[in-house]
């Protein structure tokens, strides 16, 4: 078996073709969905992401400010720029890019973050609100793997999904979304023993970890749908998942390619949650 493609461009351009007619309407009504994006310091990885993110607003009718900062900027500077943000009528999603130089605590800036604008999800209210199944905003990353999830079809009712990594923003979420959804979640990590043998049961395996082949086309069930969200560069210098993709896609019924995978329905997912935030400050005027 050849496993299909998940497309996360091509599902990218349909949900930002419906968003961009929910973004029209809201500015027909003064409320003009709006984007902070805080960048502090030079990581050039994260001037690409932040680029990217301030780029799909304007794309898809968004309001957007991308603040750029010195890494030598304070914390005590910093809290106040997403304080100000937090008042700001204009912006609806708060977007503070990570990593953080070291002298700031990027859990005291989260924590700062407004709720209501916590278009990330890492506010630990966000994360409560998904533990217990409350409206809140979702992490964009785990939030698109559930849409790209629906959009082939896969209800994870009574299946067993394998999460790979339990990171605050990726595993963890996807774990509780899955769980959510009725799946039989197991969650894995560094100190498991024998990840094969956790994912070879897997209807649905979701691989987020940041090594490459950390999933081969052996430790894969026939038939069952593979999410890679890791980011890493092979050999030569090629952006490239956690799963071996050649092997894994002949044994896969669908595979997410890296890139043009989950990476776009990231950025996808943050513009859902600035719309919704949006939408949220309408319906309340
Ligand atoms: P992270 O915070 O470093 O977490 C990695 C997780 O993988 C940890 O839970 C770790 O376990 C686990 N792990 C490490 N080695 C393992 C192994 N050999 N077997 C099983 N589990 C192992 O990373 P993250 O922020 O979750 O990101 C994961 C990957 O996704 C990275 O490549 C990142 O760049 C990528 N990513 C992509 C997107 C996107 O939009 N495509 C968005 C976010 C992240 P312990 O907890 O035990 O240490």
């Amino acid at each position: 078996m050849t496993a299909q493609l998940i497309d996360g461009v091509a599902l990218s351009r349909q949900i930002r073709t419906e968003l961009a007619q929910r973004a029209a309407a809201l500015t027909s009504r003064g409320h003009t969905p709006g984007l902070a994006v805080i960048l502090v310091g030079d990581n050039p990885a994260s001037q690409v992401y932040v680029r990217n993110k301030v780029k799909a607003c304007h794309d898809t009718g968004l309001h957007s400010v991308l603040e750029q900062y010195p890494a030598s900027m304070s914390e005590a500077e910093l809290l106040a720029r997403v304080r100000a943000l937090n008042e700001d009528a204009s912006i609806h999603g708060i977007l503070v890019q990570l990593p953080l130089p070291a002298h700031i605590d990027a859990h005291k800036v989260i924590e700062t973050i407004s709720p209501l604008k916590d278009v990330d999800g890492f506010h630990v209210a966000s994360a409560g609100a998904l533990m217990v199944g409350q409206e809140g905003f979702k992490p964009c990353t785990p939030y698109g793997c559930m849409q790209m999830l629906k959009a082939i079809g896969c209800d994870p009712r009574g299946k067993h999904a394998v999460v790979i990594g339990r990171s605050n923003i990726v595993g963890k979420p996807m774990a509780m979304l899955l769980l959510q959804a009725n799946a039989t979640v197991t969650v894995c990590h560094s100190a498991t023993p024998d990840l094969a043998q956790h994912t070879r049961q897997a209807d649905i395996v979701v691989a987020a970890v940041g090594k490459r082949n950390v999933l081969t086309a052996d430790m894969v069930k026939p038939g069952a749908v593979v999410i890679d969200v890791g980011m890493n560069r092979n050999d030569e210098g090629k952006l490239c998942g956690d799963v071996d993709f050649d092997g894994v896609r002949e044994v896969a019924s669908w595979i997410t390619p890296v890139p043009g995978g989950v990476g776009p329905m990231t950025i996808t997912m943050l513009l859902v949650n600035t719309v919704e935030a949006a939408e949220r400050v309408a319906a309340a005027a």
